[in-house]
């Protein structure tokens, strides 16, 4: 089909595990593996066409951006766990929330935790690092990619994220929440196909994913000493995205919405301009939504 053409040209996108290695060192090491370096992407049209081609991406510093037909499954730097192969888009959350080394984050819904060791990397390993997930499945898968990665400061928990408690003592440090929750995946390219002839069920569906996606973030919000928490989800859906941020603002006047990158070049809808969206059209990656939420202080209160 139309669409599945469109995902077979989406570049390749490869992180550089900074936990293993730098982008330099990876660097060298795929040119000595006979691909040709062309440097740092100048705008979202300057992508590597040649098989052998790659640069770095304009937006994020250790993503290198590939060919479509480029194909890491197999490579040394891939098993090695010195690449992660995740798409740009996705690698905006944990990039946007930077939590520092030492910091107390939470990855309420985690697996199969490529964000999660994005996060570890960006906190060099140091601090705390929770991971939830309700799919014991999933979170095996997880523990291989995490241990492959080199990831050491997570403590994975099989448990609902809606049934942590936020006053338990164990999170009393977190500041920081990851929260990327089952959504209806509208955004990936290769399962745009698949939407159903009934639109009311369709319309169910989407209502019951952005009530409980809602309740994550009201529950995200609990933790006493939390200063950012970033929310994402892989649907280009208005009622999983902004309506849900929207909701959220007006049940929780202490937070408000931080201005994401200026130079990312699609925008959340309006009014909610301070988020980003991400598409195949606009920015070569599969369609996506960031918003990074901020505790105020004193909510109601000017300062003088
Ligand atoms: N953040 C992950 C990553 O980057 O690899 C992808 C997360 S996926 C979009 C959503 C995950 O939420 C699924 O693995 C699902 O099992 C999990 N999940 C759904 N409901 C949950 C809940 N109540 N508590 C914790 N995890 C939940």
């Amino acid at each position: 089909s139309v669409q599945q053409l469109t995902g077979d040209r989406l570049p390749r996108y490869v992180r550089v595990n900074t936990l293993k290695t730098t982008v330099e060192d990876a660097v060298d090491y795929l040119k000595r593996d006979g691909f040709s370096y062309l440097g740092q992407a100048s705008g979202p049209d300057d992508l590597p066409l040649k098989q052998k081609d790659f640069v770095r991406d304009q937006h994020l510093p250790e993503l290198l951006v590939f060919s479509p037909r480029a194909d890491f499954h197999d490579h040394f730097l891939y098993k090695a766990g010195h690449i992660i192969l995740q798409d740009k888009a996705s690698c905006l959350p944990a990039y946007l929330l930077n939590p520092p080394p030492g910091s107390h984050v939470i990855d309420a819904c985690a697996a199969p935790g490529n964000k999660t060791s994005h996060l570890a990397a960006i906190m060099k390993n140091k601090g705390r690092l929770f991971a939830f997930d309700l799919d014991a499945k999933r979170l095996a898968t997880m523990s291989t990619l995490l241990l492959r990665a080199g990831v050491t400061c997570q403590q994975l928990a099989n448990q609902d994220f809606l049934k942590v408690d936020p006053d338990s003592l164990q999170y009393k440090d977190v500041e920081y929440i990851l929260l990327d929750p089952s959504c209806s995946g509208s955004g990936m390219v290769c399962l745009r196909d698949s939407t159903s002839a009934d639109q009311e069920k369709d319309q169910a569906r989407l209502a019951s994913l952005a009530s409980f996606q809602l309740r994550c973030l009201n529950h995200g919000l609990r933790f006493p000493h939390l200063k950012r928490l970033v929310y994402s989800t892989c649907s280009v859906h208005s009622q999983e995205n902004e309506e849900v941020i929207t909701a959220c603002l007006q049940q929780n006047p202490g937070f408000r919405l931080v201005p994401l990158l200026a130079q990312w070049p699609e925008r959340g809808l309006e009014p909610l301009t301070q988020c980003l969206r991400a598409s195949t059209t606009k920015t070569r990656t599969h369609g996506f939504f960031v918003a990074l939420l901020e505790k105020h202080s004193e909510p109601g209160i000017t300062k003088q």
